[in-house]
């Protein structure tokens, strides 16, 4: 009898291993422990054994039916944990995935000098305006003091937009890249009440023969102050202001005499070279900024010509005003020590990694 609950004690265990869900043990516990349960029927040979056999296979079938149950228990727990760990391990949120690959970018120069220019000019009290890059001839040329057969016009190397699209306009209403800001002044002088304080920060073209100063495609940046009884001292002293906010309090100015043909009177202003402390040599060499000069060019600087605001609808007797246009890439070259505008257009990271 003894070896017939051996027997089963054996068969038990290896179902039980075999086991893979609760259903299945659901299963191994109602063959084993259920109505027709398999130890019952070993029992059955019991009625034939005396009285003290008996009482020995009893307590020993209720010990195999105790051992089966906490089996069975142990069993259903170890299945409820590998179900809650698989999906555990199936729902789990990696915060942390692809950070590693993370990198931060960097502003390009001229964006970052674009933004130190805004906050300065924001701070003396002037708007932020903008205008089309892609303009029109009236505007870029005309309404500014340059009709088509002046010779300023000579001066500007200009991107002129294909025939196909030109051909159905009137000859002064031809479109072009803009070759300045200046436009935006007179958008704004047509479209807005005086007195007027903008800057038109922008992307310029210009069919140029590339150096170091010079590209095809760059920006600038002009301002323009419309009111009653502005002078050119107001001029001078917005520049030094500016200048001396942007590259460094000793920062020199020289303002050369100048013809713009849309304003009287016109200066080209230029700063002392920050690059080679205004010395024209580096690195024992004629520094390539300024040509070896110790001065940059950076902006024309003009009293608003009265023919502008006669075809803008403003009274040139009663009100006045300045501008100025500035590089904002020689600008940036002089704030960050860069040695040609070039490098802001070849997009090398080296570069822009080192600001
Ligand atoms: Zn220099």
């Amino acid at each position: 009898m003894n070896e017939k609950l051996k027997q089963l004690e054996s068969d038990f265990k290896l179902a039980l291993v075999a086991v893979e869900n609760s259903v299945e043990l659901k299963e191994l516990e109602s063959e084993y422990l259920g109505k027709q349960w398999k130890l019952k029927a070993i029992l059955a040979w019991v009625k034939d054994l005396s009285i003290d056999d008996k009482k020995t296979v009893w307590v020993a079938a209720n010990a195999l039916k105790n051992e089966f149950s906490e089996l069975l228990s142990q069993k259903s727990q170890s299945l409820e944990d590998a179900y809650f760990k698989d999906i555990e391990e199936k729902e789990a949120l990696d915060v942390s995935i692809g950070f590693a690959s993370q990198k931060l970018w960097h502003k390009h120069p001229i964006s970052h000098a674009t933004e130190l220019l805004e906050d300065i000019f924001i701070s003396l009290g002037f708007k932020i305006e903008d205008g089309p890059q892609i303009e029109d001839e009236r505007h870029n040329f005309d309404m500014l003091n340059i009709p088509d057969n002046h010779p300023a016009r000579d001066v500007w190397d200009t991107f002129w937009i294909s025939d196909t699209i030109n051909k159905h306009k009137k000859s002064w209403e031809k479109y072009l890249l803009r070759t300045h800001t200046s436009p935006v002044q007179v958008r704004t002088m047509i479209s807005q009440e005086l007195p007027i304080k903008i800057i038109v920060p922008g992307r310029v073209f210009r069919y140029e023969q590339e150096d170091a100063r010079h590209t095809s495609n760059f920006y600038q940046l002009e301002w323009l102050v419309v009111g009653e009884w502005v002078t050119f001292w107001d001029l001078k002293w917005t520049l030094d202001t500016v200048m001396k906010q942007l590259l460094w309090e000793k920062t020199e100015l020289r303002f050369r005499p100048s013809i713009f043909p849309f304003t009287e009177p016109s200066a080209e202003v230029d700063v002392s070279c920050q690059i080679c402390s205004g010395t024209g040599i580096r690195d024992a060499k004629k520094c390539s900024m300024c040509s070896g000069t110790g001065w940059v060019e950076l902006l024309g600087a003009w009293m608003v010509h009265p023919t502008v605001f006669e075809g803008c609808g403003i009274d040139p007797m009663k009100y006045s005003g300045f501008a100025f246009g500035m590089w904002i890439d020689r600008i940036a070259a002089q704030r960050f020590w860069v040695s040609s505008s070039r490098m802001f257009y070849q997009n090398k990271l080296k570069l822009n990694e080192q600001f």
